[in-house]
């Protein structure tokens, strides 16, 4: 490929941003256009169609720089990677292994994601790796595993739902955050069976059939609400749930004091539409529950999809071709970025990093005394709040991601980086997080590289290199492996190609839960549709899973009985609102790359604070007047937008903006006990005119 040589080359690959990753083609001289692709039937969203703005934007990263004199300036790669070897090394010799902590991304292809984790546990010897995944799909990752024995986002093409008579998404605004997965959804809006369980009426909202709107917080009590009514008019699928199902009984001990009626009061749904939701589900022919961040991001966000999944089993769903529960995964490799080792207590292949045999598998895959990786280590959100405290590490790296945005209570977590010694980033462009490092290294994006996504269906895809890096600009995969070498290393244990990385990938993951050992770069060059597992090179991949049975080891499905117990910090006399965050149409995530593409930016250039008309006089703010919201933890301040289908105790701030417009100034850091998902979607607040804060 060239750089800007023409367009007469048209290279198939996937869009750069979200899980649904959309097919399209691309030239050299960065002309998008959509093509067919099952999970996009032709279709782009905006971000999609400007994606290549960033490829040649003045934002873009080229050169290594190093913190001089307080300021980053431009430095060279081996200068760069010298220095970073020498401070990890020395801070290591003073403090211990876990001196250094290594920060992840659910954006990084397959093989980064990979590499990253062998280079913390082999190169750093840490055990002091994470990364922003934890903040996305961690809730229904856990959900997934304790109901059916393995979690695959999906576990199902895309192309079912377009079958479905009836689809309930709870927390899942795809009008913005995916538009062309809508039309999966057609066959169930023209049956009159879409169902949107939101507390705001989203775009989404407004294309249902029916929009449930609970406070927030309540999800998981307007499950039990709709469980109960399952069970209390006999529309529960006893035959299935006898045969495929365990722990219904202890389940229903809890479901049976949620009554509808009692679950109106505590979510505000009607208690008959909880029992029409009920009567929907058992009345179709094939129906869906999915579920995404509005339901699984609180600190109660395992046991909610739980309760969900719950639902879905009543209704015999999982499992069951035409039917099913998924969740919809939100990040671009939100799937794979959880499977090959850069979470805290995971290796790759799914396997569980405490577990000695896959400890021995992947050791041996490695070439290194399995007794030498280290224990699992601390969550996302845990490790950045002790970043330098004397327990914590000294030193991190973070490659793609911009946690002085996305991460919860962000004021914390900035003051946190500032406390460490050292603060390397890898990015595309200096985003808020590589803005405050002490070395920024410059690395390639998207179409400037072969790499693998695993979308949310579990498919393997092979994303393209379309054109050449601009001059300076290395891989991720590089810069591990210049490192790995300046840290000791032998010579090709870290490759820097992408594809023997994933040759190594394949045998890592072989034998384990998610099984890439049959996907090569050949198949998918070819187009094979590969969902994992996909054990044997012979084997053409597993699109549905639990059709035969699910992964436990009895090929039961668990019920899983759980309580609700409401928001962590309910509203108050001081604090009276409940705010709540998300996304908007034009950007993504953090915003590090959609804020610096020009028409993404242009078309929403900041935040907003979106309320009811009548939230809004009582605070004393008008229209398009600043003000702030305020919580425990600090305040966001920005124009009011009204919103008169908004509920009056509820306020909604977009989470892609930078200073004083970060959503995550405000939000509650309180844990799920499993997955350590931070409560992002609900915290207490109040709303008053700018400057009166
Ligand atoms: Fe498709 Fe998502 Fe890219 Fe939009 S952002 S074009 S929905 S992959």
């Amino acid at each position: 490929p060239g750089r800007r040589g023409g367009n007469e080359t048209r290279t198939d690959t996937h869009c750069p941003y979200c899980a649904l990753q959309c097919g399209m083609t691309l030239t050299p001289a960065a002309d998008v256009a959509p093509r067919e692709f099952p999970t996009s039937r032709g279709g782009l969203c905006q971000k999609g169609w400007t994606s290549a703005s960033l490829l040649d934007s003045p934002a873009r990263l080229t050169t290594p720089l190093v913190r001089t004199g307080g300021e980053l300036r431009p430095a060279s790669w081996d200068g760069a990677l010298d220095l970073i070897a020498a401070r990890l090394t020395g801070l290591q010799a003073e403090h211990g292994r876990d001196a250094v902590a290594v920060f992840g991304g659910g954006g990084l292809t397959n093989e980064k994601a990979y590499l990253l984790g062998k280079f913390a546990r082999v190169a750093l010897g840490t055990s002091q790796i994470d990364y922003n995944g934890r903040f996305c799909m961690s809730s229904a990752a856990a959900a997934g595993l304790r109901a059916f024995g393995v979690d695959r986002g999906l576990p199902f093409p895309v192309t079912d739902l377009a079958g479905a008579d009836v689809i309930v998404l709870v927390g899942s605004n795809p009008a913005e955050t995916m538009p062309p997965f809508l039309q999966q959804l057609q066959g169930a809006a023209a049956a009159g069976g879409l169902v949107v369980v939101d507390p705001r009426r989203t775009p989404t909202a407004e294309q249902a059939n029916v929009h449930l709107a609970p406070a927030p917080g309540t999800d998981l009590a307007l499950a039990l609400g709709v469980l109960h009514a399952t069970v209390a008019e006999g529309l529960i699928d006893e035959a299935y749930v006898a045969e495929r199902t365990a722990g219904f009984d202890e389940t229903w001990r809890i479901a049976a004091r949620y009554w509808p009626e009692h679950v109106e009061r505590i979510t505000g749904v009607s208690a008959a539409d909880q029992r029409a939701l009920a009567r929907m589900l058992a009345g179709a022919g094939n129906a869906y529950v999915l579920t995404a961040r509005g339901a699984e991001q609180h600190a109660t966000g395992v046991d909610t999809v739980s309760a969900w999944i719950d639902v879905a089993l009543a209704h015999g769903l999982p499992g069951r071709a035409g039917s099913g529960y998924g969740c919809l995964t939100g990040q671009g490799n939100g799937q794979g970025g959880r499977e090959h080792g850069q979470k805290a207590d995971q290796l790759p292949g799914y396997r569980k990093l405490a577990d000695p045999a896959a400890r021995e598998h992947v050791a041996g895959v490695w070439g290194v005394d399995p007794d030498s990786l280290p224990a699992p280590g601390r969550s996302a959100y845990e490790l950045l709040d002790v970043l330098g405290r004397p327990e914590g590490p000294k030193a991190m790296l973070v490659f793609g991601s911009n946690v002085v945005v996305s991460a919860p209570r962000s004021q914390r977590v900035t003051d946190r980086l500032e406390a460490l010694d050292f603060l390397v980033t890898a990015d595309v462009v200096l985003s808020e997080t590589a803005a405050m490092a002490d070395v920024v290294l410059p690395v390639t994006q998207w179409a400037e590289e072969d790499g693998t996504m695993t979308n949310l269906e579990g498919r393997v895809l092979l994303r393209r290199k379309a054109i050449d890096p601009p001059e300076g600009v290395r891989s991720d995969l590089d810069v591990l492996a210049g490192l790995a070498e300046r840290l000791g290393q032998p010579a090709g244990r870290f490759p820097v190609d992408a594809e023997e990385v994933f040759t190594e990938l394949r045998a890592a993951s072989a034998g384990g839960v998610a099984d890439y050992s049959g996907v090569t770069y050949e198949r998918l060059r070819a187009g094979e549709a590969l969902h994992w597992p996909v054990p044997a090179a012979g084997h053409s991949g597993t699109p549905r899973l639990f059709l035969d049975g699910f992964a436990h080891p009895d090929g039961r499905a668990r019920f899983v009985a759980v309580e609700h117990t409401g928001p962590a910090e309910p509203p108050d006399a001081e604090f009276p609102l409940q705010a709540t965050t998300g996304r908007l149409l034009q950007h993504y995530q953090s915003g590090a790359q959609t804020r610096a593409v020009p028409e993404l930016a242009e078309a929403v250039p900041e935040a907003c604070i979106e309320v009811h008309p009548d939230t809004a006089a009582r605070a004393g703010v008008a229209v398009g007047e600043v003000a702030t919201v305020e919580s425990r933890r600090g305040a966001v301040t920005a124009p009011v937008r009204c919103v008169p289908s908004m509920r009056p105790d509820v306020v909604f701030v977009p989470f892609h903006f930078p200073g004083g417009q970060r959503a995550n100034l405000i939000t509650n850091p309180v844990l799920d006990p499993t997955s350590r998902m931070p409560e992002f979607k609900v915290c207490a607040a109040r709303l008053v005119p700018a400057g009166a804060a």
